[in-house]
């Protein structure tokens, strides 16, 4: 027999144990085993049930195991899944004109995670930069906001204002520039004749549910227009209903010349992104330029398209946007003074909680044993974010809890 090493002497083999042993630490999940989904709800490994307020960051819209869905991802998976673009199939044309047809974009390219759909949108924009601005070779610039999140590649990290995204990870990429998000005039002003993109979400996720002022994203769009510069939106995480329309620029009636879009179009089963554009950007990929071994593959394509259509038959972009208010109304009616922020539109919404308090992960703690799970976001900020499809006596009982939650952390910081 092998000598065991000192840390194998007690093998933990429950599945925290293994993950600790085996996997990278790349994560700090909460201490908790889900074992099983339906709609707005999870199940833990004792059983224990709990409201999902946080659907895998967006990615978990529709909830969890759709009937619809599953039925699409089961038919095409026995049918035809996997082929590579190297073919057509019947499954990817009618998936790509629902898309834009829905989003009101011209054309769509498929890819996987969301962070591809970013690079597809980055190698997009330069192409542009080069071909049709007249930028002089290797000069592209692309501005991006502080506090911005695009993903985990080497060159989205490059971008990041996030110290620990970064360190460690270098050398980066050049040719981005960081302004302020939500100041359209800065912004303005940072354009140069090498600018060929503007690159924002239109409601900063990761960095805590920032919501610009109104009338950025319209500001935006005016200032690219007047630089030739194209305005591209990363709704990765805000578009398909999350905010209470198709698009969060839709709420300024404002139109991106390049669009990105992931998590929820894989209807929660797989992962499905895609970068849309306007016509003569889009003509710049030409066969061999870019390409992905899964992009647009069968299976991706029937779910995405089966998730579109679900989409627009429930009317979830509009249901979001109704029991979205009422969820910033009860949160409101909280009225603790814990409570320093709340921030958000439709059904993404952040809590910003008093660090003197409690940090967010502890209230994170505090929810998930009355039965609610979510993530924190920036040490500060407990994001509730559930399924579209969650009823309002869910959002009651997250409320309830939460509101529980802050009640006991409170007394226990009260002095005896
Ligand atoms: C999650 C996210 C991404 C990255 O998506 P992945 O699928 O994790 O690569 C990019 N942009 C925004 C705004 C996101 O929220």
């Amino acid at each position: 027999m092998t000598a065991r090493l000192p840390h194998e002497a007690t093998p933990d083999e429950s599945p925290i144990g293994l993950e600790a042993r085996y996997g990278a630490r790349n994560y700090d999940p909460l201490p908790v085993v889900l074992t099983r989904g339906e709609g707005v709800q999870l199940w833990d490994d004792a059983g224990r049930c709990y409201l999902d307020m946080m659907s895998a960051y967006s990615a978990v819209s529709f909830g969890h195991g759709h009937p619809v869905l599953l039925q699409a991802l089961n038919e095409q998976a026995q049918r035809l899944a996997i082929t590579s673009r190297a073919f057509h199939t019947d499954k990817l044309g009618p998936f790509l004109q629902r898309l834009c047809r829905m989003t009101g974009m011209a054309r769509a390219l498929p890819m996987n995670s969301g962070a591809e759909a970013v690079e597809t949108a980055i190698k997009a924009a330069r192409k542009w930069g080069y071909r049709i601005k007249g930028v002089a070779e290797g000069r592209a610039q692309i501005i991006v906001a502080e506090n911005n999140f695009a993903g985990r590649t080497t060159t989205i990290v490059g971008f990041s204002t996030e110290a620990q995204y970064r360190d460690g990870f270098g050398p980066f990429a050049p040719g981005f520039v960081q302004v302020p998000f939500g100041d359209a005039a800065a912004l303005e002003a940072a354009i140069t004749p090498d600018t060929c993109a503007v690159l924002i979400e239109p409601i900063q996720g990761e960095a805590g549910i920032v919501v610009p002022p109104h009338g950025y994203l319209k500001a935006v769009r005016e200032a690219c227009d007047r630089h030739n510069v194209l305005m591209i939106c990363d709704e990765i995480q805000t578009g398909l209903g999350r905010t209470g329309a198709m698009l969060a620029c839709d709420h300024e009636g404002v139109r991106p010349d390049g669009l990105t879009l992931g998590k929820a179009l894989g209807g929660g089963l797989l992962p499905v992104s895609a970068f849309l554009a306007r016509d003569d950007v889009m003509d710049l990929f030409t066969p061999g330029d870019h390409g992905s071994t899964f992009g647009g593959n069968p299976l991706a394509a029937a779910v995405g398209d089966a998730a579109l259509q679900l989409l627009e038959r429930e009317g979830l972009a509009e249901q979001a946007r109704w029991t979205g208010e009422h969820l910033m109304l009860r949160l409101k009616a909280i009225g603790h003074p814990a409570i320093v922020d709340l921030r958000g539109k439709g059904l993404l919404v952040g809590v910003e909680i008093d660090p003197g308090f409690a940090s967010a992960r502890s209230v994170c703690v505090g929810l998930m044993n009355e039965g609610v799970l979510t993530k924190d976001t920036h040490g500060t900020v407990v994001r509730l974010a559930p399924p579209l499809v969650v009823t309002l006596a869910q959002l009651d009982q997250a409320v309830d809890a939460l509101a529980r939650v802050l009640h006991r952390l409170g007394a226990s910081r009260a002095p005896a």
